[in-house]
């Protein structure tokens, strides 16, 4: 199903993430149901959050919520700020050894003092359900996945469901991180796409950017990406997620279309915005995602899906 036009007078169409994110997660409670009439138990997702970064916590209690809607069992394990990096090993050890338990996520960032690669390296990669431990990463890269990254993996889905024919695209990933850039380009080859991977030190970026049929920006920057990086009709991703607390940022963002936007600020102190300006995608992209509304819903969907993928793998269900 195709969103409608937003616009009369262009042909962008939204691509909008909720019917996407619903899907997966219909499909992952199915599955379960199927699971517990066969008189199997349930997946188990361990959370571990450590701190208390706001941000952080709304996360977790989204990811716990999305468990008790499809029917995942969960843990959450909440650790003071002065964890050490010893003692958050010594956790991710103790859920690594526990049976009962699926997929193990800590949720990022980790406080300043702890270690977060020897922390990820040490959860079970089979447990791995946020697929940034080593192990996966190199069956991502041999073009042999298991457990993927649920954002990128997201995208994925919601290209397949909008019928984006992703084979033999000039494709386009801005951003090289573990968590979104690097893993997006992998699935993106594996899907036959030429792919084109931009950072801080690309030189030319718009002249980059404009050759993709594809678009996909994950800077974290709010509205650099503008009219004169995309190609007219190109298919464009705003994984970016950036939080706007002053109105002349706001009306620089939305221009004539900031009222709605300004309204938000008012009532919340701040407005969620991509990487995107979304009057310039309107206008010359073919479709495009909202922020919010768009690729953000698809990763806790994903990760319910990789938690039940995780434990049909390990125990061979
Ligand atoms: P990182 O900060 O880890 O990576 C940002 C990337 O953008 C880097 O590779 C960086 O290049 C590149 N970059 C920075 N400035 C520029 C520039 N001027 N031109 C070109 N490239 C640039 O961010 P993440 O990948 O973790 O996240 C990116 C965005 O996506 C954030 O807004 C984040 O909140 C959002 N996000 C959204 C998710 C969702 O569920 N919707 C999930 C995860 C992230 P270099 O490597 O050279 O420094």
């Amino acid at each position: 199903m195709i969103a409608a036009n937003l616009n009369s007078t262009t042909q962008s169409q939204l691509l909008e993430g909720a019917a996407v994110a619903n899907q997966i997660k219909q499909e992952v409670r199915a599955e379960i149901e199927r699971l517990l009439a066969a008189q199997k138990k349930a997946p188990c997702l361990a959370a571990v959050q450590v701190g208390d970064d706001p941000a952080s916590a709304v996360y977790v209690r989204n990811k716990i919520l999305a468990c008790a809607e499809v029917g995942i069992r969960s843990e959450h394990h909440a650790l003071p700020e002065s964890t050490t990096t010893s003692e958050l090993l010594e956790l991710v050890r103790s859920l690594n050894s526990r049976n009962e338990v699926d997929g193990i996520l800590t949720q990022l960032p980790l406080p300043k003092g702890v270690d977060e690669t020897v922390v990820i390296d040490e959860i079970d990669p089979q447990k791995d359900v946020d697929g940034f431990h080593p192990i996966n990463v190199g069956r991502l890269a041999l073009g042999r996945p298991q457990l993927t990254p649920c954002t990128p993996a997201g995208i994925i889905e919601l290209l397949d469901y909008y019928q984006v024919d992703i084979r033999g695209m000039n494709a386009c990933v801005v951003g090289r991180s573990q968590i979104v850039g690097r893993p997006m380009a992998q699935l993106l080859l594996q899907r036959d796409a030429t792919v084109t991977i931009c950072h801080s030190r690309t030189r030319d970026l718009a002249a980059e950017t404009r050759q993709a049929d594809l678009l996909i920006v994950a800077i974290g920057r709010a509205g650099m990406i503008g009219r004169e990086h995309i190609k007219p009709g190109a298919v464009v991703i705003d994984v970016g997620m950036n939080r706007l607390t002053g109105p002349d940022e706001v009306r620089a963002m939305f221009g004539s279309e900031a009222t709605k936007r300004l309204e938000v600020l008012a009532k919340k102190g701040s407005t969620l915005v991509g990487d995107v300006r979304p009057s310039d995608a309107m206008e010359v992209a073919g479709r495009f995602t909202p922020v919010p509304g768009g690729v953000g819903l698809l990763t806790v969907a994903m990760l319910m899906k990789n938690t039940l993928k995780a434990a049909r793998l390990r125990r061979e269900l």
